[in-house]
């Protein structure tokens, strides 16, 4: 009880910490509706600290993350992705690369090594389940691995699905968001999977998270008008499930076969991915980011440190720091 009175009391306050935490790096501001808008800071304040990028397919970090997460590690963030099934059903119709499933399977896989290197990532993990059968999982199995790497990596900030989004078709993104949730919470005490300690690891709780999701409750929007063109790469390496990939200089050759051209799609196969990729894929992060006054933007349910995961009430740490005077 006294946990849950906790958080229903400090969610607003903590938000407003969080905020004036990252605005001390520069030009930050809230971009009213109480939406805090985070732009690029100058110089690398995140330098050491590590970021956990973790989703369920190939194309959900690109399509959803891929410019905050580029943003963050040129910021001075280590950035690792986790893909967390193999992407066997991978199948869209109309986009990404036709094939069979063991294909589909293979060139996710194949794509995932590229698209963590355009986002700057240092190495990624695959855990490998099947592609739309994570409800089946354990549940436990699924947080104990993220608990694993939390602590393997020292990670200080996950981008991840939101466990709380709305109108969720798929259940791979809420089974891994949900999993991803409780592991950032778990991973920070003394008593879970304790044999991790005897391996070298020790406790390392994650409070701060940046959730994605088709329909988010959006707290934070992150100007990626600087890391724009990364996204576009990560999005053109995700070529076997789309929807960029190579789906610009796969237009311009049905054109030509017919005779007829678009000038969008320039007179090379890679200026046409770039652009096709930059005039449709990234259609949505023109628009939010117009909403917010930036040319590109992501839009993300924000949890700062604070608002989750603490066992000891911050204000006691405040309080302590405030009042405690020699003896
Ligand atoms: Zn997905």
């Amino acid at each position: 009880m006294l946990r849950r009175n906790f958080l229903a009391a400090s969610a607003g306050a903590a938000l407003v910490g969080g905020a004036f935490q990252r605005e001390a790096w520069g030009q930050q501001g809230t971009a009213g509706s109480g939406v805090f808008l985070e732009r690029s800071a100058t110089g690398r304040p995140h330098e050491g600290k590590v970021l956990l990028a973790v989703e369920a397919h190939s194309d959900d970090v690109p399509l959803f993350a891929a410019g905050t997460i580029a943003k963050l590690i040129e910021e001075g963030y280590t950035g690792y992705l986790v893909r967390a099934t193999n992407d066997d059903m991978g199948d869209s119709p109309g986009l990404g690369t036709p094939g069979t499933i063991a294909e589909s399977a293979l060139g996710n896989e194949r794509d995932t090594v590229n698209v963590a290197k355009a986002m700057g990532c240092k190495s990624h993990f695959n855990l490998d389940y099947s592609n739309h059968r994570m409800a089946d999982v354990s549940v436990n199995e699924v947080i104990s691995r993220m608990i694993f790497l939390i602590r393997l990596l020292r990670v200080d900030t996950v981008v991840c699905w939101d466990p709380w989004g709305h109108d969720e078709e798929n259940p791979d993104h809420y089974t891994v968001a949900k999993a991803v949730e409780a592991a950032c919470w778990m991973a920070g005490r003394d008593h879970d999977y304790e044999e991790q300690f005897a391996a070298g690891l020790k406790p390392k709780e994650v409070q701060d998270k940046y959730y994605f999701a088709r329909r988010p409750e959006i707290t934070r929007v992150v100007d990626i008008s600087k890391q724009v063109d990364k996204k576009i790469d990560t999005n053109r390496a995700n070529v076997a499930k789309g929807p960029g990939g190579h789906l610009g200089s796969r237009l311009r050759a049905e054109l030509a076969a017919k005779g007829q051209k678009l000038a969008l799609l320039g007179d090379d196969d890679l200026t046409a991915d770039r652009n096709y990729i930059r005039e449709f894929v990234l259609a949505g992060n023109r628009e939010l980011g117009k909403k917010y006054g930036v040319e590109y933007a992501e839009a993300f349910h924000y949890i700062p440190a604070g608002a989750a995961g603490a066992d000891r009430d911050p204000k006691v740490e405040a309080f302590v720091k405030a009042h405690a005077q020699k003896k």
